[in-house]
């Protein structure tokens, strides 16, 4: 009979005291998160000899990688659009690693009960009807991809095609129609087979990222059959949200499917205040929503939905005797990309229970409130430029005199804050959004004093 190895029943009699580490770094390192540089990227040190071992390994990481990682779990990394992780979404992602379900929604677990329940959770604090089906995939590119994957599957019917059985070949060219869709709808479309070509960039609204409703009537006219239109709410830049009911209303005189992608925004359908920014999503086939971002759970979650069950499940169907094959909720394996799964609904679940929909619009609130007063602080500031309201959680702004890039630089370089460059209206810009559960008004003093200390005399 073959045994552990030394090294690993050596491990196994020490789980408990690994774990107490383990607990003990996790809590210094919840605890320095507000105070210690914001940006990471220092190199790893040397590799170290060791002699093996969980602790070891340990160890070794906390020497050579640990003082490089970003604080990007703390409450003042501005970056891309990035949520922390609350204290019941930490709880159940820890869990998801003890017991280590494969949450394909196979019947030996009740995993894919609780994924359904996480779902409906969603759902009901989101406003969104019962109508959607929903499955937790990696991130808002892969909810994107699985919404246009239904969406081909759709535009095959309409002619006549099965893509899934037949491939692209058999459908032809396809176009898809977006103001604002993000770079990740661009890889999906590539990924899918549709091309990147594929994407019709439509008209937006005069210094907006918003499509002209208008234009986008007239792209649908001029289009040989069925498009995609891929409406964006919350652009990465100026956060701004197409008319979704008007884009949805044009379902009365064109065919396409409608795809939402709300990786971030959508979030804020938590808050009354909110909420009517995202009127009309109701009424898209497939919407994307990111949990990794503002719902605060830890990497890598998201929501993918879509009203077209039997669609999807021809598009990720994946046919073995030893698996259910049943086209229902809660099958997740015939209906993502992913076969195996990490149990991401069970950190959702939890922060879904303890925090619920008050929580989030507080949230969602605070997080707003926040960014309008940096934007104010940067409107009255006259070397500095705000370059589009602030109309959510974003904000974007440029010197008015030399390089942003450079000030960005500046700005990072402080530590107390960490925030991403980009192009808005030709111009470069840095922009950042602020989607973290615990950032506090002292946090926003505290970055706006470090822009203000890197400013040009
Ligand atoms: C972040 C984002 C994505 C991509 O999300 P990942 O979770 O990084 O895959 C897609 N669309 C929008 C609008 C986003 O903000």
């Amino acid at each position: 009979m073959s045994k552990l190895s030394d090294i690993l029943s050596n491990d196994l009699a020490q789980t408990d005291a690994l774990l107490r580490e383990v607990c003990a770094q996790a809590k210094q390192i919840l605890a320095q998160l507000p105070t210690l540089p914001v940006g990471g990227g220092s190199p790893p040190a040397a590799p170290i000899a060791h002699s093996g071992g969980a602790r070891a390994a340990l160890n070794e990481y906390l020497t050579r990688f640990s003082p490089g990682l970003a604080a990007s779990a703390g409450p003042r990394y501005f970056g891309f659009v990035t949520g922390g992780a609350t204290p019941a979404a930490l709880v159940g992602d820890w869990l998801a690693s003890v017991i280590d379900q494969n949450a394909t929604g196979s019947a030996d677990s009740n995993a894919g009960a609780l994924e359904l329940e996480t779902l409906a959770l969603f759902r009901d604090m989101l406003g969104l009807p019962d109508a959607f089906n929903g499955a937790f995939v990696s991130g808002a590119t892969m909810a994107n991809f699985v919404g246009l994957a239904t969406g081909r599957q759709w535009l095959g019917v309409q002619a006549g095609v099965d893509v899934a059985e037949a491939g692209l070949a058999a459908l032809g060219p396809v176009r898809v129609l977006s103001a604002g869709a993000h770079s990740s709808t661009v890889k999906s479309l590539a990924m899918l087979g549709l091309g990147r070509q594929s994407l019709h960039r439509v008209a937006a609204l005069p210094g907006r990222e918003a499509a002209d409703v208008v234009a986008l009537a007239e792209a649908l006219a001029a289009a040989p059959g069925p498009c995609i239109v891929v409406a964006n709410a919350g652009t990465v830049n100026t956060c701004d949200f197409d008319d979704l009911a008007a884009i949805a209303a044009l379902k009365d005189r064109f065919d396409f499917w409608l795809h939402v992608d709300a990786a971030f925004a959508g979030i804020a359908a938590a808050s009354d205040r909110y909420r009517p920014r995202l009127a009309g999503w109701e009424m898209a086939d497939s919407i994307t929503v990111d949990c990794h971002k503002w719902l605060n759970v830890p990497y890598d979650s998201a929501v993918a939905l879509t009203r077209h069950l039997p669609l999807q499940a021809e598009v990720f169907r994946n046919h073995a005797a030893y698996l259910r094959g049943e086209v229902e909720p809660g099958n997740f394996l015939q209906l993502t990309p992913e076969n195996s799964r990490r149990f991401r609904a069970l950190p959702a679940w939890f922060t879904l229970r303890a925090y619920g929909q008050a929580g989030y619009a507080g949230i969602v609130e605070r997080n707003c409130d926040q960014a309008r007063w940096l934007g104010e602080q940067i409107a009255a500031e006259p070397r500095l430029r705000l370059l589009a309201p602030v109309m959510l959680n974003g904000f974007c702004f440029a010197p008015v005199e030399g390089d942003a890039a450079a000030l960005l630089d500046r700005i990072n370089a402080t530590g107390e804050v960490f925030m991403t460059p980009t192009v808005l209206f030709g111009q470069s810009a840095i922009r950042g959004a602020i989607s973290h559960w615990a950032t506090t008004q002292a946090d926003m003093e505290r970055v706006w004093a470090a822009i203000q200390s890197v400013l040009p005399d």
